[in-house]
Order: C-alpha cells, then structure tokens, then sequence
C-alpha cells in the first residue's frame, strides 16, 4: 500500500485552465519523497488538494493509506502532520508552551512534548519565547507542532525556504529521526541539490504535469545517459569528420564534445581517434549533474 496515491487529478482556482492537469503520483510508505518543480508549478496546490484545504472542486481521487479522502475527511487528517506556509505558533510564550497547548488540543501527555523538544533538537531553547527564534529554530518548532500529534505521514512545503547550510543539516537530522520510525515524509522544493540527499523518492511537476517520477537512483541513470565526453586532440575537424557518422558530435567553444549512451563508449571513441591518426591528449567526462538533468527537464 502507498503512503499516498493521487490519481488523474485535475484541479483550477477559477474558469481558466487548469492548474493541475492530470497529476498522478505514488508515494511509498517509509522514506522521503521530493515533490520538485518550478516556481508556480502547481506543488504547494497539490499538497493543500492533499489536505483537503481547497474548497474549489476538483477531479480525480485521493487516497492517504489506502483510504479516498472524500470518503474519510477528517478522520484521515489524524494521520498526517503538515507544514505549509508559516507555523501557526504564538510569538509571544515559549517554544513549550507553544507545543504544551497543541498537546492539549491533541489530548497529549507532557512526557510528549519533553519528547518532541527532544527531537526538533529545542530543548536547550523550550523556555525561550518564540520572538527571540531564528529562522531555523522557528521552523523546527513548526516541525514539532506538526509531529506531536505522532502522524505517520508529514507534510513539508519548501521546508529548505530561509535555511542556512546548518539548517538545513539540522532539517535533515529531524527528519531522519521519523523516517527511521518507518514513517513518510512528502516535501516540496524548487531546488534539488538541496534536497537531493534527503530524498528516496523524486516527483517532477512542470505547468501541473508530472514529467518524471522514480527513485533518485533511477534519475540519476538517466544524466548518466545524458552524459557526453570532451576531448581534447590536436585537430578538432579531423577528429568530427570521423566520430560524427558514429556519434554525435559538436564542437563548443574549441571544445570538441561527444555524447554518449554508456560506458563502453569511451573506448570506441578513443580507438576511432587513434586509428584515423589524430592526436589524443585527454579525455574528460562531462555528467549533466542531477540538478542540471532537472533544469533541463524542468525547463
Ligand atoms: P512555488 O514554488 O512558487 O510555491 P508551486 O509549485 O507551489 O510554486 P502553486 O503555489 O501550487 O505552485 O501555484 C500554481 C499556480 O496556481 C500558479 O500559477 C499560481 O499563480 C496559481 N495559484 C495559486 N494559488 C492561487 C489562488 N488562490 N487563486 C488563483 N490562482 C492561484
């Protein structure tokens, strides 16, 4: 069973077209995916679709651990923490106080919200009000507030959005903490080397399409595959004239690159080279990086 299985959905704010056009998306149970896209793409609109915070109709269905959501609104909400926008938190009391009233509201222990600190990494700081927070300190209580309630699901919208480095290492330490439960985790981004390393699972979105969807390892073979080799001989010409019939080749700058499909590659070029008497001084890999395959994708 997935954690959560959106099918064909389609969705506007008003008469125009679409925002989401047809979206499917399956999320595993256990880990974290990485919901990307561009600016506007329409993630921030899926995830409130996912939350049931959308009042306008939508097409399609909706399912959060195996149950459609129409069918289980709100009961479902127990099973999932989220955070969009900013954390609904009071400025002026403290970070425990803060959880201390969401525990109420969930009808939690305090040995909950001892725990909670523990997690978000704020226990040193849970007698410090809130106005006096960082960025990075306030977001991890948004983060406590969100798990206190021990959901199996969470929710996070551009949760790297105003981290520094330190942040974002601290937002991947809380989060490694809850995966490691068994638990989901769905988050947002427009940038991939940011989250690349926190991610199982990547889902593209471009104009509310979804144009790829698979683990980070399966991304990666594909810039494998976009790959291409520079290399460098003492006549460039000479060198296209013979490696064109076979692969494509361009030269860049004064650069002569090839692209290629796979390893094996190498050796044919450096072979079609050296037998077609041209020097050969270097040969250098050129990866599109993952977060140049995503530009590129996303574009
Ligand atoms: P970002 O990374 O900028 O947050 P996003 O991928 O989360 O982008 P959405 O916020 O889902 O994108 O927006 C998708 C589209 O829907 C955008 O074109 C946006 O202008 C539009 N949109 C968002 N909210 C509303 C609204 N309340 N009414 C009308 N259009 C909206």
């Amino acid at each position: 069973m997935n954690a959560i299985e959106v099918t064909d959905l389609v969705f506007s704010y008003n008469k125009k077209q679409p925002i989401l056009q047809k979206v499917n998306m399956q999320i595993p149970q256990g880990g974290v995916y990485g919901f990307l896209g561009p600016n506007g793409a329409g993630k921030t609109t899926t995830l409130k679709l996912i939350l049931n915070l959308l009042k306008q109709r939508k097409k399609g269905t909706i399912k959060v651990l195996g149950n459609n959501i129409d069918a289980s609104y709100p009961s479902y909400l127990n099973q999932i923490g989220s955070l969009i926008e900013e954390a609904s938190v009071y400025h002026h009391l403290t970070a425990e106080e803060n959880l201390k009233l969401w525990s109420n509201y969930h009808n939690k222990s305090k040995n909950r919200v001892e725990e909670v600190l523990e997690i978000i990494g704020l226990s040193h700081a849970s007698k410090k009000k809130v106005h006096a927070f960082s960025t990075g300190m306030k977001q991890r209580l948004g983060i406590g507030i969100a798990i206190l309630h021990d959901p199996e699901i969470l929710i996070l919208d551009e949760p790297t959005n105003g981290l520094d480095p330190i942040g974002i290492e601290d937002l991947r330490a809380v989060m490694k903490n809850f995966v490691a439960q068994g638990k989901t985790i769905l988050l947002s981004s427009h940038i991939l080397s940011e989250v690349e390393k926190m991610v199982d699972h990547i889902g593209i979105i471009k104009n509310g399409n979804i144009i790829f969807e698979g683990t980070i390892q399966e991304l990666n073979n594909r810039s494998m595959q976009a790959s291409s080799l520079i290399v460098v001989v003492d006549d460039n010409e000479k060198a296209k004239k013979h490696l064109d019939d076979h692969f494509p080749t361009e030269i860049v700058n004064g650069q002569l690159r090839v692209s290629i499909t796979s390893k094996e590659d190498t050796n044919r070029i450096v072979r079609l080279i050296i037998d077609n008497d041209v020097s050969l001084h270097e040969v250098i890999q050129a990866n599109d990086n993952l977060e140049t395959l995503f530009m590129k994708l996303a574009k």
